[in-house]
């Protein structure tokens, strides 16, 4: 997208907007990268290979590739699994691996006794055939956790969660949506000039990227209202509470360090919102389904979706109301 001539947001905003088109934040103990683009090399679980083998935005493949993964019992349980593989154009240590995340796996089908090599790249040749990640336990002797391959610093997590995928094409369309979300505030371009933009820059900034989005068929409102990113009167609202959201939730609480999930967070953080929730063999990160909610909502609807969440929420509140723990009156309003 050809924003580069534009007057630039103010840092928060547009690091924040950046980040969308990043993948979540992982722990040292998984197999994940940490924050990398959405265009990194996916991995996907072997038994959703029909499922996933393509990505679902058009593309002809991934653009960094995949790695199935196994796991011992779908690999070392079926004697034919090498002409199995073969035949969906796969094979280990060149695109598929096997995942050892249990001792009891580790112990029956011990990669050292087979002369197995951690992997180490994600491109072919992978490297080595396997990739561990088994927890600490006290339970047996020796029981440390077992950590190999992708586990040195300058080259740590085998790849992202396939549900997280997007091209780089997809999100940079997403990116300049959700731009045009914040722009859709009611009071966007007062906040944006608080937070350093002339009100000439902020005004310029904004009609440039709704004409964009416009252009690109990014800014349907009917679809916006229906998928609850907008409301009725055109404003970004919260997906699941239906709240209007203030410019000023982008810029609250920001200086988080890089990778930590914060909990602490007050309920005007807004986060980035997947409407329909993340599944495998659907792309998630796409436009109409990226919106701006409260960290709060967010974490509350994780991935059960929005209509399982208020359909809970309804049980919750009809219950409390009928045992008497919630007066029928709102006495705060
Ligand atoms: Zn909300």
């Amino acid at each position: 997208m050809p924003v580069l001539r534009l007057p630039k947001l103010p840092q928060l905003l547009d690091r924040k907007i950046y980040k969308t088109g990043q993948t979540r934040g992982a722990d040292d103990d998984v197999i994940y990268q940490n924050r990398v683009s959405r265009s990194s090399t996916v991995l996907i679980p072997y038994r959703c290979w029909d499922l996933c083998a393509n990505p679902q935005d058009g593309g002809d493949g991934y653009e960094s590739g995949f790695i199935v993964l196994l796991s011992p019992l779908e690999y070392f349980g079926k004697p034919n699994i090498t002409e199995e593989l073969a035949a969906k154009g796969l094979a280990l240590g060149t695109n598929a691996l096997v995942f050892y995340e249990t001792r009891e796996a580790w112990q029956a089908h011990n990669p050292d006794t087979l002369k197995w090599k951690p992997a180490k790249r994600r491109t072919n040749p992978l490297g080595g055939r396997y990739v561990a990640r088994i927890p600490a336990t006290t339970a047996t002797e020796n029981g440390g956790r077992i950590i190999r391959g992708f586990d040195v610093t300058s080259n740590k997590g085998a790849g992202i969660r396939v549900y997280e995928y997007a091209s780089s094409a997809t999100t940079a369309e997403c990116r300049l949506q959700l731009e045009a979300l914040f722009w859709l505030c009611a009071d966007s371009e007062t906040v944006a000039c608080s937070n350093g933009m002339t009100p000439e820059d902020a005004a310029s900034r904004r009609a440039a990227i709704f004409a964009q989005g416009k252009e690109s068929r990014l800014l349907d409102t009917t679809r916006l209202v229906k998928a609850r990113i907008l409301n009725a009167g055109g404003k970004t609202i919260c997906p699941l509470c239906l709240e209007e959201l203030s410019g000023q939730g982008f810029f609250n609480r920001m200086a988080q360090a890089e990778g930590r999930e914060v909990t602490d967070l007050t309920v005007t953080q807004l986060n980035l919102f997947h409407i329909a929730e993340l599944r495998f063999g659907v792309l998630n990160h796409r436009p109409y389904n990226v919106g701006w909610g409260h960290h709060h909502c967010n974490v509350v609807v994780k991935d059960s979706g929005i209509l399982e969440t208020l359909e809970w929420m309804r049980q919750v509140l009809s219950r409390n109301l009928q045992a008497g723990h919630l007066p029928t009156v709102n006495k705060a309003s």
